[in-house]
């Protein structure tokens, strides 16, 4: 029989899903894929109920229910002072990883090159070659993860498109600052490209850092596709509800692609996250606050086992440096280790890159979790290396190679 697609016979199961299904098998505490273990807001919940017994189960207008749209549109206005048309300027899809599939669909043609940073989450590479694009990959460095400013304006060129990029980050918990979104805002007005600005993790920074959208940079309203997740906003990423904030014309090309996609996304769901965004500002504060806690515990309690820690300023990961605990294989060795022998899962970041000798020593620990799960993993964690240490090196090594899936 004739071959089926050749990238997605090529393209393998994402690293969230391996670990997800490996913690299960070893019944680990699962600080792996990144999702909340709480529900969200009862009162949010309570509206996506009601929702679905109100008559309004058929499909939704295509670029989502006005209620959402104008709620969009409002919190735009009031976190952003962005002003944004409800009816011209919003797309509701099914998720962000719609919304980010949609976006570049709006934008590319075969052979457009496209600028990413390194390390870069897992959805942006396919979708980007699936549409014929070219990737122009940057690496940020650790620990700071500083803009690059030569390597990034070297990658632009007279065949740049766009840059898709994430702030707050995932994985490295990096928020831009206004200094490095000014010069992103920069090259871009001098090249005459678009940017796709994944902020799924915008109402979740910490210690006095301000998610930014480059959207509201000089220059920036007409250029960019500023990117929204409600599964983030109210810890219910199950419920893949996103939104894109777009000027008219690069919404409605947006659209276009939702419209061949998906159509509409669920309108019970949708009533609900409208009502979510209208929270006052204290959901904000203490969606933030509450994570900032749990990233404290985790990120203590992994320095007082021996883990090099990063610093985080958003989302939901901690990063952190493997090898002052003397473990002598690389991130994924070390990320099925603990899974199969401390019984927790993490992610290795070297799932986040594609280019030539990607850091392997760092794992990604989601902290998205209830205080005393947290405290569980690291008592796990902690038991194991307090063991594993009397262990010889070279036994840890070969335990670690015999963790396959
Ligand atoms: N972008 C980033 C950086 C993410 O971490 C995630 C989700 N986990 C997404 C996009 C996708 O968001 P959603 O679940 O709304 O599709
Ligand atoms: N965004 C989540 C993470 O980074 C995973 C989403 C997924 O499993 N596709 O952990």
């Amino acid at each position: 029989m004739k071959p089926l697609n050749a990238l997605l016979s090529a393209t393998g199961t994402n690293i969230f899903t391996t670990m997800s299904v490996l913690a299960a098998r070893y019944d680990a505490i699962n600080l792996g894929q990144g999702f909340p273990d709480t529900e969200g807001p009862a009162d949010v919940l309570r509206a996506a109920a009601d929702a679905l017994l109100d008559g309004r189960n058929q499909y939704a207008p295509m670029t989502g229910v006005p209620e959402l749209r104008r709620a969009v549109a409002a919190t735009n206005a009031r976190f952003y002072g962005l002003q944004v048309n409800p009816d011209t300027e919003v797309v509701v899809t099914s998720g962000a990883t719609e919304a980010l599939a949609a976006s570049l669909m709006a934008l590319i043609d075969r052979g457009d090159e496209v600028v990413l940073f390194e390390p870069l989450y897992d959805t942006y590479l396919p979708v980007l070659r699936m549409l014929g694009a070219v990737p122009k990959l940057v690496r940020l460095q650790p620990p700071k993860w500083e803009l690059p400013h030569a390597e990034l304006a070297a990658a632009f060129g007279p065949k740049t498109k766009a840059i898709l990029f994430n702030t707050p980050m995932n994985p490295t918990g990096k928020v831009f600052t206004t200094a490095e979104l000014a010069c992103i805002a920069d090259l871009l007005v001098r090249h005459d490209a678009y940017a796709v600005c994944d902020e799924v993790y915008e109402h979740i920074t910490f210690d006095g850092w301000q998610h930014i959208p480059l959207m509201t940079l000089p220059g920036m309203r007409e250029r960019c596709l500023r990117i929204g997740s409600a599964g983030k906003t109210f810890s219910l990423t199950g419920w893949k509800v996103g939104y894109i904030t777009a000027c008219p014309a690069l919404a409605t090309l947006a659209a276009r692609a939702h419209q061949n996609i998906i159509f509409a996304t669920p309108p019970n769901l949708q009533r609900a996250v409208a009502f979510g965004l209208a929270k006052d500002d204290s959901y904000f504060q203490e969606l933030a606050a509450g994570m900032a806690a749990r990233r404290d515990r985790l990120a203590e309690g992994l320095r007082r086992i021996g883990f090099g820690v990063m610093p985080v300023q958003g989302c939901y990961f901690v990063t952190a440096d493997f090898s002052p605990l003397g473990f002598s294989g690389d991130d994924m060795a070390f990320c099925r280790h603990i899974t199969e022998h401390a019984r927790v899962a993490a992610i290795p970041v070297t799932a986040f890159y594609e280019g030539e000798a990607p850091p392997d020593h760092y794992a990604r620990f989601a902290f998205c979790k209830r205080p005393e799960v947290l405290d569980g993993a690291l008592e796990r964690l902690a038991t194991h290396f307090a063991t594993a240490h009397a262990t010889p090196r070279a036994d840890r090594a070969r335990s670690a190679q015999a963790a396959t899936l």
